[in-house]
């Protein structure tokens, strides 16, 4: 699938099965896009087993699986949250919701934590 390449992933075995967990997520309606106002400010969230997890695209998540194989033992470049949201802007699966910049302040800092 041409978003590996995109991503400059390699195919793996490890890409590939994060590369399944992120086909599923898109499907299953999981990644989300907010857009607040007035700032027209944006924010991608992925919702994963246990809660909402931030990702910035192409480049973070707030994730365990980011925080110990990507920035912790660089066995990794991306975690399947982060494959997904680039799945799914790319076909446009995704919902969009508009919320105001003051709920989105409180909104962020639960999807910043990261749980270690
Ligand atoms: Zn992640």
């Amino acid at each position: 699938m041409n978003v590996l390449c995109e991503l400059g992933l390699p195919s793996d075995e490890a890409t590939l099965t994060r590369l399944a967990k992120a086909v599923e997520a898109v499907r299953q309606g999981r990644v989300k896009k907010y857009v607040f106002r007035p700032s027209g400010k944006t924010t991608w969230i992925v919702v994963g087993k246990k809660r909402d997890y931030w990702v910035i695209p192409r480049l973070y998540c707030s994730c365990n699986d980011f925080y110990i194989n990507v920035i912790s033992r660089r066995k990794s470049v991306v975690c399947y949250h982060i494959i997904a949201q680039a799945l799914a802007e790319k076909t446009c699966s995704y919902e969009v919701f508009n919320l105001s910049d003051e709920e989105g302040r409180i909104l962020e800092e639960e999807w910043r934590r990261v749980d270690i």
